[in-house]
């Protein structure tokens, strides 16, 4: 469910119309409901009833300021994976110590910002890790919270690109290795072992595979709690979201009308099968969603420069391109493309939807059936909260693009557009390349 929904003939973000978005600040530009984050936090937190549950928000997937401080506002902590997102929650007034600190090459610059600061725990993914974290506690005279990653080696069925429970990826500690991770652990002094981990992948659409990593890894969370006394299991992210039938999904009659085998995952279905597996463990459970939070809550808006129709396939060329939104291109991924004026006298049109970028890769979608639109007119990607402004890049010198966050009929921009003049500001021309000094001399004229 989210908050993207025609009324009449026009795209709205809760009460607000999409075009009103575009025209006041642009495009390409994301625009972000905080009713859906606010419902995707509170249905995920609702249907773990009884547990002791800390939602640590995985802000890799979305991580611009004003949504960290929303759902900090809901009482999220968060799953941070650099020194650069700890800045973040500490900027949005996040509560790191209720963060946890994740990742596989934490630098000991970044330990040293995460003890100052009082993260929660520090995930850990080797033995190596162990070691310079306790390397670091030890200078500053502390005791670094740890949970050590357990990699299950479960099939989460997702693309090969963002499965990490597998015993072939790079991700955690085999099960059979685990007890002797937190026996060494145990023996560096500069450590304090406050739980344990796991995070089998992202996007997954059935239930199966989370209840399978949590009954492998259970009987180990009864063992750590005995041995070491932990205080938490965080049993990762990874709840996938609705692409196809993106904008249908955001009503409660399309998911009715979906036949019980065919339902995408549910935080009510997620809830059900975990919470009597969870609840017998007596420890604090952390959950570290990240797209399932933000993937619904977002679209990219953009405009069409043309549509280009040619022999045997029409082109429909945007201004938004692989650089604002690369999962098409990374992932093959599929964002369901709408127009942001509906009308249905307009003739269907069947079209490659494409960005300007100099590349074949820069595709959003291939033979897609679309509303006829011409220049000017608006199109939304849907589904692009999560991994969407934050994969963002610079490439062909195109800045970064604007973010704009709605609530109710309020909206406001949150990131300005980049300018030329920011994505210049760190390059220089060094000396020794000015025409006196180069000895290239000026072509004759
Ligand atoms: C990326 C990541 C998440 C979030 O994954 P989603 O699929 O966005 O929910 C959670 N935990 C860890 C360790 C991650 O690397």
């Amino acid at each position: 469910m989210h908050h993207f929904h025609y009324t009449g003939q026009d795209l709205h973000c809760e009460s607000v119309d999409l075009a009103a978005v575009a025209k006041l600040y642009g495009t390409p530009t994301y625009v972000y409901s905080a009713a859906t984050m606010t419902d995707n936090f509170s249905r995920l937190q609702r249907n773990l009833p009884g547990l002791d549950v800390q939602i640590c928000y995985a802000m890799k997937a979305c991580s611009n300021l004003a949504v960290l401080r929303h759902f900090s506002n809901l009482g999220a902590g968060f799953d941070l994976v650099s020194g650069g997102e700890l800045r973040r929650v500490l900027a949005a007034g996040g509560n790191v110590r209720a963060s946890v600190f994740a990742g596989v090459g934490k630098t000991e610059a970044e330990i040293r910002l995460g003890l100052e600061n009082g993260i929660y725990a520090f995930h850990v993914e080797s033995e190596p890790e162990l070691a310079r974290i306790n390397h670091v506690a030890g200078q500053m005279g502390v005791r670094a919270p740890i949970a050590i990653r357990i990699n299950p080696d479960v099939d989460a069925h997702t693309h090969a690109k963002i499965t990490t429970g597998k015993s072939d990826n790079k991700f955690g500690i085999p099960l059979k290795n685990a007890m002797a991770a937190y026996e060494a652990a145990s023996k560096l002094k500069n450590l304090r072992i406050r739980g344990v981990q796991m995070h089998i992948g992202s996007q997954l659409t059935e239930v199966g595979p989370f209840v399978e990593a949590v009954k492998k890894v259970s009987p180990f969370v009864t063992e750590l709690k005995a041995a070491y006394g932990i205080e938490y299991f965080s049993i990762g992210g990874g709840m996938g979201i609705v692409y196809r039938d993106a904008l249908a999904s955001g009503q409660a009659a399309w998911w009715d009308a979906q036949p019980a085998d065919k339902r995408p995952l549910t935080p009510e279905v997620y809830g059900a099968a975990l919470a009597p597996l969870l609840a017998p463990l007596g420890v604090k459970i952390l959950l570290e969603h990240g797209r399932f939070m933000v993937g619904n809550a977002g679209v990219l808006l953009a405009r069409v420069e043309h549509l280009k129709r040619g022999a045997g396939k029409n082109f429909l060329i945007v201004d938004a391109a692989m650089n604002d939104l690369v999962r098409p291109a990374m992932y093959d991924s599929y964002h369901e493309i709408v127009p942001v004026h509906r009308d249905s006298s307009r003739r269907a049109l069947v079209a490659d939807v494409v960005g300007p970028i100099c590349e074949s890769g820069d595709c959003f979608a291939k033979d897609r059936p679309l509303q006829d639109v011409g220049e000017g007119e608006l199109v939304a990607f849907m589904s692009a909260g999560a991994y969407g402004h934050v994969m963002a890049s610079r490439y062909n010198t195109r800045g970064m693009p604007a973010e704009v966050l709605v609530n109710g009929s309020a909206f406001e921009l949150v990131n300005a557009r980049e300018t030329f003049e920011q994505m210049i500001a760190g390059e220089k021309i060094p000396a020794f390349l000015s025409i006196a000094d180069s000895g290239v001399r000026k072509p004759d004229r």
